[in-house]
């Protein structure tokens, strides 16, 4: 079933306010089977909106328009339909019904304009608003169903599972979908991964969504044989890469093994300022295996709380594999955890050497008191970035070592 969904205002395309009609209305429709195959955003003006409404409806077989059906002079949906179908405005006594009651349901008094928002274009089917004054009515054009919905989103959405979840659902297809979530490769390099698979299964929709420092693959498909086939097949492509195939977040699968091994986490940050901590206990349930952080940003911290070596500090510096070492098992043994991790980095945006340019870091991870170092260069990212993919990649170093120890 061709979709479209129409959004109108003029605040809208102004920037004042977001579209988030549209896209929960996609989402609902997704569920039930239904694809959206365009978004349209218009503003309040009623020959465009008439233009628009006569092109999409020889282009789909399904519209959902919302916004424009109160009181107002900028309200000019009804009009725009009953342009667009060469039918005059009428008063429909039905809507006229639904909007007095709302009032008096109410109490409120109803003003003489408000009655503007019972006339209708003739012909068309009332669609009853229990949550708002303005009632909603359907249109059929050409091969076309048009529905039409309050702008207002609590409005919108009890009249979508009223009127629309009834009409569209029986020609829904039920889609089966899966995710991958990534981290550590980039786009390029896993589409180019993905090519074969993709190519085989014409059937399986692929999306990707990179919201760094994760690429989330999802697949869909009619199929649910078919549909986990490639999710295995996708697993077995990115192997080393994929941290989750149930839509989990990579906190939560650190701290789902760290529970499921009896693991007691710690960890001491330097660069990271705390992020690390933060992620993990964001995860419900992580006081069953978070100790605490240190978060160790002055060196007298560091050798004052975490014990680091003054001799080692002064010889290396704190950006070394030899402090960041001696951060993590000055952190454990504070703590008393089983497991550890340490971060110390540079930043930036100042602060770089020829030695140590901005976005060198190092990274430890402590396990059955075997220390894990790596020194990453995360080379041109902000500050804000460096950060975040310190964390992530500190984090996945756990997540590798603790999938080997299960
Ligand atoms: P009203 O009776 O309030 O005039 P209406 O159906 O005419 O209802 P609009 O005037 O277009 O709706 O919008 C009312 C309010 O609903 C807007 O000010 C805005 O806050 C919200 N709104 C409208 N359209 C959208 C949209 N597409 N996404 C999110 N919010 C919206």
């Amino acid at each position: 079933m061709k979709t479209a969904i129409l959004s109108t205002g003029s605040e809208l395309v102004r920037g004042a306010i977001t579209d988030t009609n549209a896209s929960w209305i996609a989402r609902h429709l997704r569920e039930i089977g239904i694809q959206t195959d365009r978004f349209v955003v218009i503003g309040d003006d009623c020959s465009h909106l008439t233009q628009t409404l006569v092109s999409l409806w020889d282009s789909h077989e399904l519209v959902i328009c919302t916004g424009g059906l109160g009181p107002t002079s900028d309200d000019i949906t009804a009009r725009a339909v009953a342009d667009a179908l060469s039918v005059p405005l009428v008063r429909s006594a039905e809507a006229e019904q639904q909007i007095k009651e709302r009032f008096s349901e109410r109490s409120f008094p109803m003003a003489a304009i408000n009655l503007k928002q019972a006339d209708l274009p003739e012909g068309c089917r009332i669609l009853e608003n229990s949550a708002g004054t303005a009632p909603g009515f359907s249109v059929h054009a050409s091969q076309c169903v048009s529905m039409f919905l309050p702008g207002v989103p609590s409005e919108m959405k009890v009249m979508f599972h009223r009127h629309v979840v009834p009409l569209v659902a029986p020609r829904g297809r039920r889609l089966f979908s899966r995710s991958c979530r990534t981290f550590g490769i980039g786009e390029s390099q896993l589409q180019e991964r993905l090519m074969p698979v993709e190519s085989g299964y014409p059937d399986v929709t692929f999306s990707y969504r990179a919201a760094y420092p994760e690429i989330t693959i999802t697949i869909s498909g009619e199929n649910d044989v078919q549909v986990n086939a490639v999710h295995r097949e996708i697993q077995a492509q990115l192997s080393p890469f994929v941290f989750s195939m149930k839509n989990r977040s990579l906190p939560e699968v650190v701290g789902a093994l760290l529970q499921q091994q009896g693991h007691t986490i710690a960890t001491a940050e330097s660069c990271t300022g705390g992020m690390i901590c933060n992620e993990l206990t964001h995860v419900p349930g992580s006081s069953e295996y978070v100790r605490g952080a240190v978060v160790a940003y002055d060196n007298a911290i560091k050798t004052g709380v975490l014990k680091v070596n003054e001799t080692v500090l002064a010889e290396y510096g704190a950006v070394s594999e030899q402090v960041v070492r001696e951060m993590v098992m000055g952190v454990k043994r504070l703590m008393d955890s089983s497991v550890a991790l340490a971060t110390s980095g540079i930043a930036g945006p100042g602060g770089g050497t020829p030695d140590k340019p901005v976005g060198t870091v190092h990274i430890a991870v402590v396990m059955n008191d075997v220390i894990l170092h790596k020194k990453c260069l995360f080379k041109g990212y902000s500050r804000t970035k460096v950060k975040t993919a310190s964390t992530w990649t500190a984090l996945n170093m756990l997540y590798h070592e603790l999938m080997e120890k299960k």
